[in-house]
């Protein structure tokens, strides 16, 4: 049975992140908070050109506790690094990975290189919720370049699928998580069409990356947010030009949530923990 999409979304307005992440907020927007739980947030840094710059562009330090980072980067390069000594450069294609857990402290910026040079630049952030019971797992970090996520080859070459996270057709992702869920890129070449099978309960997103595509028997358009409904279980995906479709997948968890500024907790206690710890110092040091 086909998973219906229940609404598709044109970017909304942008907002700068720092003074180098440009984004479209998708989610939660005007949505339940939990709407695409694990997914709490979604920020889509569609395509934009940077000057050169000799100052890296980016958000300074700031602390996170109870769920994960994870950051796509399409165009550009962004550099990273944490209170636990953790850095490094997320290429083009490639994925980074951060579970804040407990709690760091980090700063994301454009690349020293990048900056220099200007150039275009998107990128994707989601915040994956933490179930309860991992909620203060110790902060880990893992990065993927675009050559080491798992690649299924669809047939006919139609194109590829890079998968980040679980699975797609047996291929699996690279990435560990704390809950079940799929995150991958479909690279589709124009007139090839995928189907996609995914669980029916788990909540379903697509964003069009690149290019344009018929999803099911709609058209959706470059830099647009598919929701799709939890019934059914099959996605077909018709390409209408070249394009890069990034699935979001992911088994809802049953918890309240509360979250407030960087942190994404389970009650206002945990939250005002949060704070204190933070201003504690026991989210570690880091320079700005
Ligand atoms: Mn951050």
């Amino acid at each position: 049975m086909i998973k219906t999409i229940e609404e598709i979304i044109p970017a909304p307005p942008a907002h700068m992140v720092g003074d180098g992440f440009r984004v479209h907020n998708f989610l939660p927007g005007k949505h339940d908070i939990t709407r695409m739980s694990p997914f709490f947030l979604i920020d889509y840094g569609s395509k934009i050109e940077f000057g050169p710059s000799e100052k890296q562009r980016g958000v300074g330090v700031h602390p996170h506790r109870g769920f994960e980072t994870v950051t796509l980067a399409y165009y550009g390069k962004v550099a990273h690094h944490d209170s636990w000594g953790n850095s490094g450069v997320i290429e083009e294609g490639g994925v980074q990975w951060m579970t804040a857990g407990s709690g760091v402290l980090h700063k994301e910026y454009h690349e020293k290189e990048f900056s220099k040079a200007g150039g275009i630049f998107q990128m994707v952030q989601l915040w994956v919720n933490l179930p309860a019971k991992h909620k203060m797992t110790k902060p880990a970090y893992q990065g993927f370049t675009r050559a080491q996520l798992g690649k299924a080859d669809l047939p006919d070459s139609a194109g590829t699928v890079e998968v980040v996270a679980g699975e797609f057709n047996g291929v699996k992702g690279p990435a560990t998580t704390f809950s079940p869920l799929h995150l991958y890129n479909i690279r589709l070449k124009k007139g090839a069409k995928v189907n996609v099978e995914l669980p029916e309960k788990y909540n379903t997103a697509i964003i069009v990356i690149e290019g344009a595509v018929v999803i099911n028997d709609k058209a959706a358009a470059n830099d647009n947010f598919v929701l799709f409904r939890n019934e059914g279980t099959e996605i077909i995906a018709t390409a209408t030009e070249d394009c890069i479709l990034l699935v979001m997948s992911g088994e809802p968890i049953k918890e309240a949530i509360v979250p407030y500024g960087p942190f994404l907790m389970n009650t206002k206690e945990e939250i005002m923990q949060a704070y204190d710890d933070f201003h504690k110092g026991k989210f570690g040091t880091l320079e700005d």
